[in-house]
């Protein structure tokens, strides 16, 4: 019971760590990294309810750049740890959903600290041998946006409750935020540690209870997240976690009467489908379920000829090829305007030619491997799709070598055809696609921009004349979720850029604000009535 109207810490965003050669937390990842890839091979479990269950199906655990090295299994489930898994949730719902919200946030709030502190090193580290990302690609998903995640969200879950209707004489108006009736599903990507924790995490700070199924090849640090959860205090059942077959566990959910949420990130045909899914199933439901997706992009820089060229080659290199361009954000198509294109294409090839490649162990990579096999393979074949067209040139990378681990190098493609096929489509790697517009086609360049791909997530713009910048602001409105003038399309920051797009992009339900937060909700209005009327007449009954 709670005896005041307490305040949720006002959250600051966690500083990122430099890593530095020399800082203590570099040596302190260096060593758990190694102890993590040393260990003996572990066997993660699924956690449904109290149980760690775990199956004859093991299903192996490589790092992306070295897919011989083994670090354990996980365990591969059916439809019947699907079926367990949503009655351990319906089973735990009865008491978290009327847990007081002031003992749910400090759970998550204490996750958040785990991670800031004891944890970090151990996710970072997770994160590199799972996901393959670099030091700071690991510090900014997973330790800092996680962290962000959980310390906002916590913040503006306080404020979605503190709006009140008003109330008039003699009545008290109320609004009860409460948790969606049933059950919710989060299925989540590969490619964000932060995302993977905070789908089923946001669901559960507002009271409702989760089946969660991470991507396969983020199961290594799935785990960690498991274990953060549950030493936070996460009640049994509240978030179950499965590893089991997408089209399997969706046949079960999207099947069940009790089925009232999803909370999907990962790609827009596997979102279209899940969405089609639920509505063919929309009679079977209790309620109409609530359906979040933030999905793909073909993420765009343009730049005008006042940009600053070196802030557009950095741009370029930073928002294209860090995390080898697996970043839903990554810039994978640009528009450069001719009177500009010479100078950032020479700093831009003489920078990509500094970038060294390899293994997450060895701090001085920029790039390493892409996340598996399937990746590699759709990459390479883009790369070998570009080699053979006469309206395309490759002027940087193009190699691909997947003998120890899953590399891709850096490549740039330069084409006279604004609607080039990989000007087009999300490929998911480290692929930029160039197109020079006449630096008098601004306007024209500027609808191209708008009217190339299906998606509209994230987009940069680039020019020192204010007019210019204004013009790209209007004509791209809908381009873009989350517009950056003067900077790269990635990188955005919890309670900062709210983070989401629309069009083929998702639902742009924004990850870490209130507006995502309200769609876990489901709101009670209640009228009470202080000294009720005890006579049907009104005044003018005279
Ligand atoms: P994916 O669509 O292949 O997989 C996402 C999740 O869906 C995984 O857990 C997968 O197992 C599951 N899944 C696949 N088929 C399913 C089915 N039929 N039923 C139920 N679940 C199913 O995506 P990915 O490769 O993990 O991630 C990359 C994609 O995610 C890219 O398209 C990227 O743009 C997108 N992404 C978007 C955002 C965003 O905020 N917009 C953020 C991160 C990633």
């Amino acid at each position: 019971m709670a005896h005041g109207t307490f305040q949720v810490p006002f959250p600051v965003n966690e500083p990122v760590l430099s890593y530095a050669p020399g800082s203590s937390e570099r040596e302190e990842l260096q060593e758990m990294y190694n102890k993590m890839y040393h260990q003996n091979p572990i066997d993660v479990p699924m956690y449904i309810g109290g149980d760690m269950v775990r199956t004859s199906d093991k299903r192996p655990m490589t790092p992306p750049h070295e897919h011989g090295k083994v670090l354990g299994h996980f365990n591969y489930g059916d439809a019947s740890h699907v079926t367990a898994a949503i009655d351990a949730a319906l089973s735990a719902r009865k008491k978290w959903a009327a847990f007081s919200f002031v003992e749910r946030a400090t759970i998550f709030l204490k996750a958040a600290d785990l991670i800031a502190g004891k944890y970090r090193s151990k996710i970072n580290a997770a994160t590199m041998l799972a996901q393959g990302k670099n030091c700071f690609q690991a510090e900014i998903d997973a330790s800092c946006e996680l962290i962000d995640f959980l310390r906002f969200n916590a913040y503006f879950a306080q404020e979605i409750q503190a709006v009140q209707p008003e109330s008039s004489e003699g009545i008290w108006n109320r609004t009860e935020y409460r948790a969606l009736e049933g059950f919710t599903f989060a299925v989540t990507p590969f490619n964000f540690t932060a995302i993977a924790a905070n789908l089923p995490a946001c669901m559960a700070l507002m009271g409702n209870v989760v089946v969660w199924k991470p991507a396969d090849s983020q199961m290594y640090s799935a785990q960690v997240l498991m274990e953060i959860f549950r030493e936070a205090g996460v009640p049994d059942g509240v978030i179950n976690l499965i590893t089991v077959d997408g089209p399997v566990a969706g046949d079960v959910v999207f099947k069940h009467p009790d089925f009232s949420g999803l909370h999907f990130t990962g790609s827009t045909a596997v979102f279209r489908h899940l969405w089609k899914t639920i509505g063919e199933n929309l009679e079977h439901y209790k309620t109409y379920p609530r359906i979040v997706g933030e999905t793909g992009g073909k993420d765009f820089v343009v730049a005008h000829s006042s940009a600053n060229t070196k802030a557009v080659a950095t741009g370029l290199l930073r928002g294209s090829f860090e995390f080898q361009g697996q970043k839903c954000s990554a810039a994978s198509r640009a528009y450069i305007s001719d009177d500009i294109w010479p100078a950032v294409k020479d700093q831009l090839l003489t920078d990509l030619s500094t970038l060294k490649m390899g293994s997450p162990a060895d701090f001085g990579n920029f790039i390493n491997a892409v996340i598996d096999r399937k990746s590699f393979d759709k990459i390479k074949s883009y790369i070998e799709f570009a080699k053979t067209q006469e309206d395309c040139e490759i002027i940087a990378g193009g190699g691909c070598d997947d003998s120890v681990g899953y590399f891709v190098e850096p490549t740039v493609i330069l084409t006279s055809n604004p609607k080039f096929r990989t000007m087009v489509e999300e490929i998911f790697g480290p692929v930029l696609t160039i197109y020079v517009f006449p630096s008098s086609e601004f306007a024209e360049t500027l609808k191209l921009v708008d009217s190339t791909s299906e998606y509209a997530l994230t987009g940069g713009v680039f020019a020192q004349d204010r007019y210019a910048l204004a013009q790209a602001n209007e004509a791209l409105e809908n381009a873009a979720g989350n517009f950056y003038l003067n900077d790269k399309p990635t990188g955005a920051v919890v309670g900062q850029q709210p983070f989401g797009g629309a069009r083929g992009s998702g639902t742009n339900d924004k990850a870490g604000s209130a507006l995502n937060l309200l769609r876990w909700v489901s709101a009670r209005t209640v009228k009470e009535t202080l000294v009720p009327v005890e006579n049907y007449r009104y005044p003018f009954h005279s």
